[in-house]
């Protein structure tokens, strides 16, 4: 095992994996930027090294700020969490080549899911079913973009290959549009991924985001630990997840699971990973495949009973999977709602001190947070403060516990998105389970709005 880790990330996922090298009695460096001395991490690992000014640019997301931190602290493997530079294959590269472990699959299966069009190309070989698109790149300039378009039908989405965090997609709902429709999502998607490639999808008007959670061992061995379901979004971000995914049936579950083992072991993928699908009509369609640990990986431990961190650690590390995917039961239903720093209503981020802190408890409860009293939440990172989530024996079980974890957990000083979450889990349709991944943008926005200004 790894005598130390230095875990290249902030907030609430280094806690949480600082968690989980505690208990496999791994050394812990934290790194951090001027901005983040006092985060909770930060104050509990063994050792930790500012790397720089607050701008992401120049601290957690500087290769060589991070390396040269790993080599004063003589640590044997770097774990990246999410985001920054968790699905930057040069980063992973870097690490290896500098006689450190990366904790994630190879750099070549990070660069082959890094762009969503070889992505596709990859998975279509695996056997996994797909959105139907234009299985390449396109630019307004191709002379067959029309008839790939018709071929697809309308309505469209053109996405950005390198894309990510709900960003760089567009739909086109005629031909008219789609020209200049291409040339912008490939301008912006230049400026904001540098890289202007863009394909097409036909744009599904009611599926549910139902994701399958796999671990790989890069040893022959691939489990996956059932589905999430992310339905709830805004901006195609997330906002709170569940599992399993309401109504996605066992048979169900073990033909698309099958399907993602089998793609993991044909790429001989090593480590966490999610296979992210849209769920229409009983039907799957891959949209992406991150190489990394996720936001909402809770509600898969709590219903497998799996730490996928500690997991993650093993593998890397080189043990083979110790659990085979006949281990593996679902117990119960998990929920997960992430506590945002930002205004429930207009959702603009509200940094600021947190005066008052009170977390909520009881059987079934888990807080994800690195936030306490006093603490000062930063203006220059995302707006994630906390998961809350909450495991019962049914949904419904899972439902009443979320809710009294809402009620009890108490914020003060800045401003948080609790309401909006106390709002969603006393709404009828989401109760019932299953909504699409539209509700509640489109049904659930406008009935708040109609409960304010009744006509
Ligand atoms: P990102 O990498 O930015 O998260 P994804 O490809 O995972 O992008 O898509 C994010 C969200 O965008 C999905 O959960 C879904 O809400 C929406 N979306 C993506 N592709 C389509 C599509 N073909 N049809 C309808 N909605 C889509």
């Amino acid at each position: 095992m790894f005598a130390k880790i230095l875990i290249a990330n902030r907030g609430e996922i280094a806690l949480r994996i600082l968690r989980a090298c505690k208990e496999l009695g791994i050394k812990t460096v934290a790194v951090h930027s001027t901005a983040d001395r006092e985060l909770k991490h930060v104050l509990l690992a063994d050792e930790s090294v500012c790397i720089g000014p607050p701008s992401p640019a120049d601290s957690y997301l500087s290769i060589p700020a991070v390396l040269s931190a790993a080599e004063i602290t003589c640590s044997s493997a770097i774990h990246p969490g999410y985001g920054f530079l968790a699905e930057n294959a040069d980063f992973a590269e870097q690490v290896e080549k500098s006689g450190f472990v990366f904790i994630g699959p190879n750099a070549e299966n990070i660069r082959l899911m890094g762009d969503k069009v070889s992505a596709i190309k990859a998975m279509k070989q695996a056997g996994v079913p797909c959105v139907p698109g234009s299985g390449g790149p396109v630019t307004e300039e191709d002379d067959h973009c029309l008839q790939i378009a018709r071929e697809i039908g309308y309505p469209l989405i053109i996405k950005a290959a390198g894309g990510g965090g709900g960003r760089g997609m567009r739909v086109v709902r005629n031909e008219a549009d789609l020209r200049t429709t291409i040339a912008t999502t490939r301008t912006e998607a230049s400026a904001a991924f540098g890289n202007n490639k863009v394909y097409m999808e036909k744009y599904l008007e009611t599926p549910r985001h139902i994701e399958i959670q796999v671990l790989a061992d890069g040893q022959g061995h691939a489990i996956h630990l059932g589905e999430r379901d992310c339905s709830i979004q805004r901006r195609h971000q997330k906002i709170l997840e569940e599992a399993p995914a309401p109504g996605i049936t066992a048979e169900e579950r073990l033909y698309i699971g099958e399907i993602c083992t089998k793609a993991c072991l044909a790429m001989n993928y090593k480590g966490a990973g999610t296979f992210e699908f849209l769920y229409e009509k009983g039907l799957f369609y891959f949209i992406e495949m991150n190489t990394r640990i996720q936001v909402e990986h809770p509600v898969s431990e709590a219903i497998t009973g799996i730490d996928l961190v500690k997991e993650q650690i093993k593998i890397a590390a080189g043990f083979p999977l110790a659990v085979k995917q006949s281990d593996i039961k679902f117990t119960g239903h998990a929920i997960e709602c992430r506590i945002n720093a930002e205004d429930a209503k207009t959702f603009i981020p509200c940094p600021g001190k947190i005066t008052a802190y009170h977390a909520p408890g009881g059987p079934g409860i888990r807080i994800d947070s690195h936030v306490y009293e006093g603490y000062s939440v930063p203006p220059y990172y995302d707006s994630l403060i906390g998961k809350l989530i909450a495991h019962g024996e049914t949904r419904d079980a899972a439902l009443a516990r979320m809710r009294n974890a809402l009620d009890e957990i108490h914020i003060e000083g800045i401003k948080t998105n609790i309401l909006l979450h106390k709002k969603i889990l006393k709404d009828k349709d989401f109760c019932q389970g299953g909504t699409n991944i539209h509700y509640l943008e489109q049904i659930f926005m406008q009935k708040l709005k109609n409960k304010q200004n009744p006509s």
